[in-house]
Order: structure tokens, then C-alpha cells, then sequence
């Protein structure tokens, strides 16, 4: 920035600092008042898709019930965990918060289960990876530049936002994917920021999980983590109705494991001592970490998660239904693109005469997987 503070003041060396950014696809000039990773975080909250988030499905279909998370919701909770992490470890906290909020940009209507049918849907077209998705929608599907295509977003926030990604793509992805070939570590803010990813979920689906009466709290003292701060919460209090003693449960189950991760992480950087973000980068193992015993205790819970609510039968039904609901879009699109808006259709064109069948089913992914969960079902209705 021209005018404002030094935004790598008070930044541990190997943060991702402004100084050593390697910068935006297209140039621009800098701000007056804002850092680059300040600009990017702002460019992902005023983005269309951004906004979709409200309405698309975390674990419950959104017209569920309006204290359920959504997207927007988890992607929220994401973030404030990531910049607490960041601040305490002085990493740079307006990265994270950008990483973290863009995170599931690309994620379908219907959560996993659209993925999932995507996917399939997309087999003989190059498949459809959210996370590959997110990365599209701030480079490629914005269009709110009258320069260029997408958010052109620094490379520090792309290669957080791509967390995994498959060799074929990898290939693809220039030096962006360099580090799946090469095994390579993203920034720790990535790290971070994937981490607290797995915290916000695993913790606000108990919360969400308990809410929808799918699992109770008899059912969760099977898991450790749950189970030792539910008998430090019972032993101080002799009567907590049950909404105060889920969340004062989940809040202590969240500073568990925050400060588990800072520990652990201070502990690894303290070892490792890395000089800057690219010794970071070329470490054999990621140094933001769980301890060991914590990371299997937040494994357990992930697989409580799994088994007894994202695959309860209530879930799976849904899972199904909106399935059927995606797959017969994306049917519906590939058959007949005039069927899309016409800038869908337009772009379903001209990609198709570039790369044939797989660029117009591309085009047609790309719009099936921006809808939200009701928008979805509205154009299934009218079809
Ligand atoms: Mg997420």
C-alpha cells in the first residue's frame, strides 16, 4: 500500500509478507490504505459467489431450518478461528481471513452429496473437484473486471484456496500446481487455514447434530474429546439446561484443540526454524499440526461424524433426493444448452467450439455448481 502502515510490521519472518508476495497474475498498482491480501480478502466478500454461500448446504439442506450452518456460516467460523490462529503465531492474519472465506467458493448446491453427483456427471469430461471449483470461480468465472477474468486474487491466497488437487490437474496448474508434483508445502497460513477448516466443521456439526436430534449427548460421550469436557462442564455445574451445556462444551472443545494447534505449531517452527516462507514451503511436512494426541482425538470425532450423522439415514435420504435433482440439471444442460440463461449458454458455445463435448459439459458444470440449493430446485421444477 502507498499511504498506509507497514503491513509486514510485526510479522514473524517466515509469514507470508507483502515484501516476498509473488504477486497477481495481471499487475495492478497498489492500493493507497490497504495491504494486497487485505484487497483480496475484500474482492471474495463483495464476489457473487461469495454471497451464494448463504443459501447452499453445509450437512442440512438449507430450507431445513434457519439455525443450521450454511456455507456462508461455516465459512465465517473458518475464518475467525484461522485469524486467531494467525495472530497468535504473528503470521498474516488478512490472508488467512481471505484464504478461509474463499475456501468453499466452489463448492455445489447440496454440500458433498453434489459433489459427489458432479462428478460422476463429469467423468468423461476431466471431473469435478470443488476445491479445483473454488480456484476457478476467483480466476476464471467473476466477472467484475472490465480488465480481466475472475477476482486476479495474489498467488499466496490461490495456492491457500487449492488445497488438494490431482496429478493430471496439477500438470495443468503451472506454478501454481508445482507443489503437488514436487510435494512441496503451501504458506502457513494455508496450513492454518486448512486446519481451521476440520475444527469449524467437526465442531459446529456436533452442535448442529445435537440441534437436528440425529445424535444426543450420550451418543457423543463415545468420543473422548466431547466426553472430557462434558464431565468437566457436569462437574462444575449441577444443572445446565442442555442448550447452555452444548455450547459451553463446544466452545471448550474448540479452545482445546486452538490451543493444541498453536502449541503444537510454535513447537515445530521452534525446531525447524525456518528463514522465510519458501524454507517453509520446502519442508518434508507441514509445521502447522495438531499434537499427535490430538490429532487422533479430533480424528475420532470426524469419525463419529461420519458414521453417525452424515451417513444417518435422514442425511442419506436427502442425499439422494438432491442427487437426483443435480444429476438431472446437469442432463438437461448438456442435451440443450439454449435451456441455460444465455450467458451460460453463450459461454457453453464458445467453449464447446474450443474444446468439444468436454468444454461445453465444462460450462455446464461450472453453472450447475454456482446454484444454490433452492435455486437448484426451482430450475428442476421448471424443467
Ligand atoms: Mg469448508
Amino acid at each position: 500500500m502507498r499511504k498506509g502502515r507497514d503491513p509486514d510490521a510485526g510479522l514473524a519472518p517466515y509469514a507470508a509478507l507483502m515484501a516476498t508476495s509473488r504477486g497477481r497474475r495481471n499487475p495492478e498498482p497498489p492500493a493507497d490504505y490497504r495491504s494486497e491480501f487485505q484487497r483480496d480478502r475484500d474482492r471474495i466478500v463483495h464476489s457473487n459467489a461469495f454471497r451464494r454461500l448463504v443459501y447452499k448446504t453445509q450437512v442440512f439442506i438449507n430450507h431445513e431450518g434457519d439455525m443450521y450452518r450454511t456455507r456462508l456460516t461455516h465459512s465465517l467460523e473458518v475464518a475467525q478461528i484461522g485469524r486467531s490462529v494467525a495472530n497468535a503465531l504473528a503470521l498474516s492474519e488478512p490472508l488467512t481471513e481471505a484464504i478461509c472465506l474463499a475456501h468453499d467458493l466452489g463448492h455445489t448446491p447440496f454440500g458433498h452429496a453434489g459433489q459427489d453427483v458432479l462428478n460422476e456427471c463429469m467423468r468423461e469430461y476431466g471431473g469435478f473437484e470443488h476445491n479445483l471449483q473454488s480456484l476457478r470461480v476467483v480466476d476464471e468465472l467473476e466477472e467484475r473486471y472490465a480488465k480481466f477474468s475472475g477476482l486476479n486474487l495474489t498467488f499466496e491466497t490461490r495456492e491457500g484456496i487449492l488445497k488438494h488437487c490431482s496429478l493430471a490437474n496439477a500438470r495443468q496448474l503451472g506454478e501454481l500446481g508445482r507443489r503437488f508434483i514436487e510435494r512441496e508445502q503451501p504458506s502457513l497460513e494455508a496450513q492454518i487455514s486448512d486446519l481451521a477448516d476440520a475444527i469449524a466443521y467437526n465442531n459446529h456439526d456436533v452442535d448442529d447434530g445435537l440441534r437436528s436430534g440425529l445424535v444426543t449427548i450420550d451418543d457423543l460421550r463415545e468420543v473422548a474429546l466431547f466426553a472430557r469436557h462434558h464431565a468437566t462442564v457436569s462437574a462444575a455445574y449441577a444443572y445446565l439446561p442442555s442448550r447452555r451445556m452444548i455450547h459451553e462444551i463446544g466452545r471448550r472443545m474448540i479452545h482445546d484443540v486452538v490451543s493444541d494447534l498453536i502449541e503444537e505449531t510454535t513447537r515445530r517452527l521452534g525446531e525447524a526454524k525456518p528463514a522465510n516462507i519458501d524454507a517453509v514451503r520446502t519442508m518434508p511436512r507441514p509445521l502447522a499440526a495438531f499434537s499427535e494426541a490430538k490429532a487422533a482425538e479430533h480424528t475420532d470425532l470426524k469419525k463419529f461424524l461420519r458414521t453417525r450423522l452424515y451417513r444417518h439415514e435422514h442425511i442419506e435420504a436427502q442425499r439422494s433426493g438432491a442427487g437426483q435433482v443435480l444429476r438431472g440439471l446437469f442432463e438437461a444442460f448438456m442435451q440443450d444448452v439454449t435451456r441455460m440463461p444465455a450467458e451460460h449458454r453463450d459461454a457453453a458455445l464458445a467453449m464447446e467450439a474450443l474444446t468439444g463435448m468436454a468444454g461445453r459439459a465444462r460450462a455446464v458444470a461450472d453453472y450447475v455448481a454456482g446454484m444454490t440449493d433452492r435455486y437448484a430446485f426451482q430450475e428442476h421444477a421448471r424443467l
